[in-house]
């Protein structure tokens, strides 16, 4: 079987060695004779699975007692709604960073329950990350995108807040360090850094979960995650798995420092072609720019349509850029090779020659 090169937004490419550890773990985990889908979450072999694989976050991105990892059974889109109805009172102001089509659905969710004071924005054409910010007085917190995966914009760090941050990360997630002192909770879809879809990573300070509201239905609220230990009810026992899989493979590569400098150096190639090319351009402002979701347009409809044809011929996959933007998008995550930047640049140089 070839397998192809995925540059896919997401569900994207994850590493072929935990590929290959989970199609066995199928039939049997950890010689267990049973299969990670068949195994009570209850018993002793998926407690290890879980134990293993919070251990390896808080190895990975640093976390001491004061901070909670937590398995949420459901997609980034549902802490749009279950931040600010945990945190935000309906006379309380959250701020909001406002760069994409992301932090704009995550406001959208906020003003269900109280006041978004949108802080900064990058309207119109969210080609960039506000430099400045204009906070509201007292800030619940203040939410933001790490990466806009749409528009490829990323922030370089964390926004100097008045409050505590709550991030979206779902889109550079373990892509680089992590600063934690600013965070108060940090959440992610798993399906482009870390493994399936409908299943989140959130990082959560515990003094800020116990600052929400207590009133909740028990799945509303990030405590019962924390006092739950993520087990209130039976969770995605292999998309579980599968985040464990992928945070030793990231520990092996040397954790999130050396993967930083290796996705640096990926966008790097990327970027250099785009820039020194005459056929393509790239659409975020070069502080903004995203080392996860490179954005670009070709100088003609034709090109990019010719790009992207030739592109699967060759096995390149997943290029075509959102429809709300256009162009091509190529998603560098963790798992897409260095070669691979290699021969994505060779086939864009190839189509901009012939175009000549
Ligand atoms: N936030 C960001 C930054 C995303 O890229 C995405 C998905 N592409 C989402 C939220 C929504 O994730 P989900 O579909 O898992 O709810």
């Amino acid at each position: 079987m070839a397998r192809k090169l995925n540059f896919s937004s997401g569900p994207a490419a994850l590493p072929e060695d935990v590929l290959r550890r989970a199609q066995a773990a199928l039939l049997d985990l950890d010689g267990s004779g049973i299969g990670i889908l068949e195994h009570s979450h209850r018993g002793p072999e998926f407690m290890r699975v879980l134990e293993r694989t919070e251990a390896a976050i808080r190895e990975v991105a640093g976390l001491d007692g004061a901070w909670a990892v937590l398995f949420v059974t459901a997609g980034a889109t549902h802490h749009f709604s279950m931040v600010p109805q945990s945190f935000l009172g309906e006379d309380e102001t959250a701020d909001y960073c406002h760069t994409g089509v992301w932090s704009g659905k995550a406001m959208e969710e906020a003003r269900r329950f109280g006041t978004v004071h949108v802080a900064c924005s990058g309207e119109p054409d969210f080609t960039s990350t506000p430099r400045t910010q204009t906070w509201s007085t007292a800030p619940r917190y203040v939410h933001y995108t790490s990466n806009e995966t749409i528009y490829g914009t990323q922030w370089a760090a964390p926004p100097h807040a008045p409050a505590p941050l709550v991030c979206d990360a779902s889109s550079d997630i373990f892509s680089r360090p992590l600063d934690l002192v600013p965070h108060a909770l940090i959440y992610a879809g798993a399906q482009k850094n870390l493994g399936p879809s409908g299943i989140s990573l959130v990082l959560a300070r515990k003094d800020f979960v116990e600052s929400g509201r207590s009133d909740l239905p028990p799945l509303a609220q990030y405590r019962t995650y924390v006092t739950e230990r993520s087990m209130y009810n039976t969770p995605n026992t292999f998309g579980i798995y599968v985040i464990g899989e992928v945070v030793s493979w990231i520990r092996a590569q040397g954790g999130l420092a050396a993967l930083a400098e290796r996705n640096d150096r990926k966008a790097a190639v990327l970027y250099d072609f785009l820039d020194q090319s005459r056929a393509w351009t790239p659409l975020a402002e070069k502080a903004s720019r995203s080392r996860m979701n490179v954005t670009f347009r070709g100088a003609t409809k034709e090109l990019e349509e010719t790009m992207l044809a030739r592109a699967e011929e060759r096995g390149l996959s997943g290029l075509r850029g959102h429809r709300s933007v256009g162009g091509l998008r190529a998603s560098l995550y963790n798992a897409v090779p260095e070669d691979g930047i290699r021969r994505l640049v060779e086939l864009l140089d190839e189509v901009e020659r012939a175009a000549r």
